[in-house]
């Protein structure tokens, strides 16, 4: 009989289970506060539970792990993980740590189906979505990993502070088990991440869009990269069934928190979407939403012509934007010397999934 992996269940789910078992709701509650406590993976650590009860919950279901298969730090000290699943898949997640606060990006598939043209996952297609718990164990598995000196504050996920789902895999193609995740992320007896502080990215999957905004309250960030439907369909595939306008639409439909903001992230491409027309067209076609725009300069990387602009090009087209009264940041590539950085996570299979952790 397969055992029940309880880190795939929301607080909900998992009292329901315990009744199932017979026993009261507070029991659920407990048991789901001890999943999310650093270093606890075994039922006997929970001590407040009567041996008869360890050893039933023993016998039917289990506590998941991700073990780390390889570690790398970048120069810039962007810490890239690898970490192994059960199929010996591997997946990564990327901790940016910043002076006053660590960002943690995670994945939330094996691969990806959509294709883009700039990112090497991408190429790499999709294998399958992650559980919940594949979700949820990358943020267990950092937190345990990080060191002390690396924490801001005394709170059980104080070592990260900001939670992006822009790693790999496209999050609402896999929009089922990227709300469990956030239910136990978000839940005061699991991880206890304020809504504000996770960040869910969409390629501009139209019609999830709207699911994510009614159900539950993260930031939403949408790769746009173009506003020009020819140039984002040569970017990105997904374009061809939502065009711009459709995807500019859910945006201004986007059921979102009050004072926050639509994050869109813009890939400077050299000759291909950086020019000062594009800029104005740009600042044109959002000027109803509420946003801030990050310019990504593009990330070079084998297999692609692309070519990143110059600092000018891009410094000029960020001044089009703030003219026409946008926030608008130039974000310095991280960990690219590990290739961590924006669109390079593809795991070579042959060579990672035989290796054991690295530095
Ligand atoms: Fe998938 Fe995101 Fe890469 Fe596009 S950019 S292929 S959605 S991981």
């Amino acid at each position: 009989m397969n055992k029940v992996d309880l880190k795939n269940l929301t607080q909900e789910q998992l009292i329901a289970y315990v009744q199932e078992l017979g026993l009261p709701v507070f029991r659920g509650r407990q048991i789901f506060s001890w999943l999310y406590r650093p270093g606890i993976n075994d039922f006997s650590q929970m001590t407040d539970l009567n041996k008869e009860l360890r050893a039933t919950l023993a016998d039917k279901a289990e506590i998941s792990q991700l073990p780390v298969a390889k570690q790398e730090k970048s120069k810039d000290g962007t810490i890239k993980f690898a970490f192994r699943l059960n199929d010996n898949e591997i997946i990564e997640s990327v901790l940016i740590p910043e002076e006053d606060r660590n960002t943690l990006c995670i994945s939330c598939q094996v691969g990806c189906a959509m294709g883009c043209d700039f990112c090497l996952t991408g190429t790499m297609g999709l294998t399958r979505n992650l559980t919940p718990a594949e979700i949820v164990n990358q943020v267990c598995a950092v937190i345990k990993e990080m060191p002390e000196e690396m924490c801001h504050g005394d709170k059980k996920n104080s070592c990260i502070n900001n939670l992006v789902f822009m790693g790999m895999g496209e999050p609402l193609a896999n929009l089922d088990n990227l709300l469990t995740a956030l239910d136990i992320l978000m839940d005061q007896r699991g991880l206890d991440f304020s809504g504000r502080k996770i960040t869910v990215s969409t390629c501009g999957i139209v019609p999830k869009m709207k699911e994510l905004g009614e159900k539950t309250a993260v930031n939403l960030a949408v790769s746009l990269h173009s506003v020009n439907d020819e140039v984002r369909s040569q970017l990105m595939p997904i374009n061809r069934k939502y065009p711009v306008e459709q995807l500019i639409q859910a945006c201004r439909d986007f059921p979102m928190p009050k004072r926050r903001m639509i994050m869109f992230e813009y890939i400077m491409i050299k000759g291909l979407n950086d020019s000062d027309a594009d800029a104005r067209e740009l600042a044109h076609k959002l000027r109803d939403i509420k946003c801030k725009i990050n310019l990504l300069p593009y990330n070079e990387c084998p297999g692609t012509d692309y070519q990143c602009p110059s600092r000018e090009r891009t410094e000029a087209f960020q001044q089009i934007l703030r003219k026409a009264d946008y926030t608008v940041f130039i974000r310095s590539s991280r960990g690219s010397d590990i290739s961590a950085a924006c669109g390079q996570l593809a795991v070579k299979a042959n060579s990672e999934k035989g290796e054991e952790r690295g530095a």
